[in-house]
């Protein structure tokens, strides 16, 4: 199946790795893949003892922070969020072409 393919700077071949998922039990919301993502792709999102996400910041019932996908559509593949991720939390996949 065609892949979508850019070009470098130098006008190599490359192909994008967009990302698709991560894994928030592994997670510890340390914000480093936030802080390297230059698209606005990803939030820092709060979350309860039961794994729902919580809006309010001050709720008491906080156990934990976990990284979310918040803007998928902004995202350019260049797999910075992976490699500075401590966990291996992320999942990336090339766009298939139809
Ligand atoms: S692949 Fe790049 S643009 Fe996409 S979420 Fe990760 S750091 Fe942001
Ligand atoms: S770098 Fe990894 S462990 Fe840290 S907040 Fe991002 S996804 Fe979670």
């Amino acid at each position: 199946m065609a892949q979508l393919t850019g070009l470098t700077f130098g006008g190599k071949n490359w192909i994008p790795q967009f990302v698709q998922a991560i894994n928030q039990a592994k997670c510890i919301g340390c914000g480093r893949c936030f802080k390297v993502c230059g698209r606005n792709v990803l939030s820092l999102r709060a979350m309860n003892e039961e794994g729902e996400f919580v809006d309010n910041e001050e709720d008491d019932e906080i156990e934990r922070k976990v990284m979310t996908i918040a803007n998928q559509g902004n995202c350019v593949g260049c797999q910075a969020c992976a490699r500075i991720c401590p966990k291996n939390c992320y999942t990336h996949a090339a766009y298939a072409l139809a």
